[in-house]
Parts: C-alpha cells; structure tokens; sequence
C-alpha cells in the first residue's frame, strides 16, 4: 500500500520493530565496535554495509535521509552538513577541474557565490542563464565539457518558478543530469523527479526544519540517470576509484546507489561535512 504524503512525512525512512524504540534514536557515536579486524575489512573495502565512523555516516543522518528520499521519490540519499555544502557535493560528486556546468541565474546569493566565486577557484566554470531564456539560448549554454544543469525549483528570493521539464529535457540532450535545489518548494509541494530532474538538493534549514533550529542539507538522487552511456564524461562514476580499493561505483552499486555512495565514500570522506546527529532535522 502506498502512504500519502503526510505520512510519509510522520513515518518515513523508519519502521522500528518490536520492542524497538518508536521515535528515532540519536546515535551520538564518533565509532562502532565490531568483533574481528576482517569484518572491519569488509566495511573499508566496501564489500558489506555498516556504519564505522560517524564522520562518514550515521544511523541517524541515514534515517533522515531515508525520510526524504521517500518524500521525494528517489533511491538514496544523504545527509550534509548545510544547504551550502549540498549544493558544492552535487556538482563535485560529478565535475572536476576543467569542467563546465549551466546554470539558472534565479538562485540562491549563496549558491552563486560558491558556484562563480569559489568553484571557479577550483577551476570549474559556470554559464548562467535566465530560467525564462529561449530553447536556442539554453541549448547555445552548453559546451563540450558540461557535466551538469543546476536550478532551482522556486528560487531564493526571486521567487522564479522554474521549467523544470524544459531544463531537464535540454540536459539530458546532451547528455547531463539536471539538479535541482527543491528547498523552498519542498517535497510536499513539488518532488522535482516526477518532471524529470535526476538529483536533488535540500537546504533542510528552511522549511523542512521548519521550527529555525538546525543548520542541514540533504542530496536525494532518482537513480534514472544512466551515467554509463557516457562513460567519458563520468570517469569518476564509471572507472575504479584508486582512493578506493578500485572499485567501480556504477558497477558495484548500479543506477540506483552509485552517485550516492560515490559522494559518501570519496567526498564525504575527504571533506567531513556531515550533518550531526543531534541536528534533528525532522
Ligand atoms: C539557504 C539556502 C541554501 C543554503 O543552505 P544553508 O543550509 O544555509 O547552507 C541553498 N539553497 C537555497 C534555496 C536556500 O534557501
């Protein structure tokens, strides 16, 4: 049976079972023990799933995340620490120096300064475009090197109500996914995957926290995009990752968790900007 939105709010992403505790407990643990070297082994070498150290991930932070990635629609996602660092994961998960991304002009003054400032600093390019341009001047955006289409669902404060459809046709065109940051919108009022989007990003700090208590961000993907058509674009997808045992996220993970996992073991991993259990989120 399928829940309503609203329970999906109240129930989502935890089924506790008998005798188990009804509300989410906070696990405010940094490690969790386990009894031999090897099966520690397994979990580094990403052969069996488990939590080890909390700057990675945590039971808590995951059952969050599992709320909203049902309210959403998609396959997996995770906890950050902030909207901001969200929105910087998305695009590095997916494009490194050298790369290009298109980007809607009605965003976040957050956003733009981490997307025209700083990453430009890290020698990613970003072409901004009006989100009412013409078909001819969003697809003249584009470049060989884009990996991604970036906007935003209602933007911050413009109010800009964005085409996602249009954007995500014209991504996936050439060959891109199409992020959307659905923060104002939330997934009560949009669930930006029903119009075609493949990633989205939450400043959970606005609405979705709701009562002004916790800083959070939250990066859901829907799993339809098929990074292995293009293998070229998505090395860091679609070949072994060296900093991690070698393993191949799409292969390993498929569709459905590769772009996720991939963000947790290697960006997660390097930058630390985990949400904290004790955020409490929802
Ligand atoms: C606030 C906001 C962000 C940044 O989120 P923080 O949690 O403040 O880091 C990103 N996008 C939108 C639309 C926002 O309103």
């Amino acid at each position: 049976m399928s829940k309503r939105i609203g329970t999906k709010c109240v129930q989502g992403g935890y089924t506790p079972g008998n005798g188990e505790p009804r509300q989410v407990p906070i696990i405010q643990s940094t490690t969790f023990k386990y009894a031999t070297s090897e099966d520690m082994g397994k979990l580094f070498d990403l052969e069996a799933s488990g939590y080890f150290y909390s700057r990675l991930q945590n039971p808590t932070c995951d059952t969050v995340a599992a709320k909203i990635c049902e309210l959403e629609g998609g396959t997996a996602a995770m906890l950050t620490s902030s909207g901001q660092a969200a929105s910087f994961f998305s695009i590095f998960n997916i494009a490194s120096c050298g790369d290009h991304i298109v980007c809607s002009s009605a965003i976040y003054g957050g956003t733009y300064n981490l997307f025209a400032v700083t990453m430009k600093r890290m020698g990613i390019e970003f072409t901004f475009v009006s989100p009412d341009c013409t078909d001819e001047e969003l697809d003249a955006a584009f470049r060989k090197n884009t990996k991604a289409v970036f906007g935003e669902t209602i933007a911050n404060p413009a109010l800009a109500v964005l085409d996602i459809e249009r954007f995500a046709n014209a991504a996936h065109a050439h060959g891109v996914p199409l992020i959307i940051d659905n923060t104002f919108a939330t997934p009560v009022n949009c669930r930006p995957f029903e119009w075609g989007a493949d990633i989205v990003t939450h400043s959970t700090t606005k609405y979705m926290d709701g009562h002004g208590s916790g800083v959070g961000g939250c990066i859901v993907d829907s799993g339809n995009f098929d990074w292995t058509r293009y293998p070229d674009k998505f090395p860091g997808l679609c070949t072994p990752d060296e900093s991690y045992h070698g393993v191949t996220y799409t292969e390993r993970f498929g569709l459905a968790g590769a772009y996720i996992t991939k963000a947790t073991a290697q960006l997660m991993r390097d930058f630390g900007s985990i949400q904290s259990p004790k955020t409490l989120t929802m």
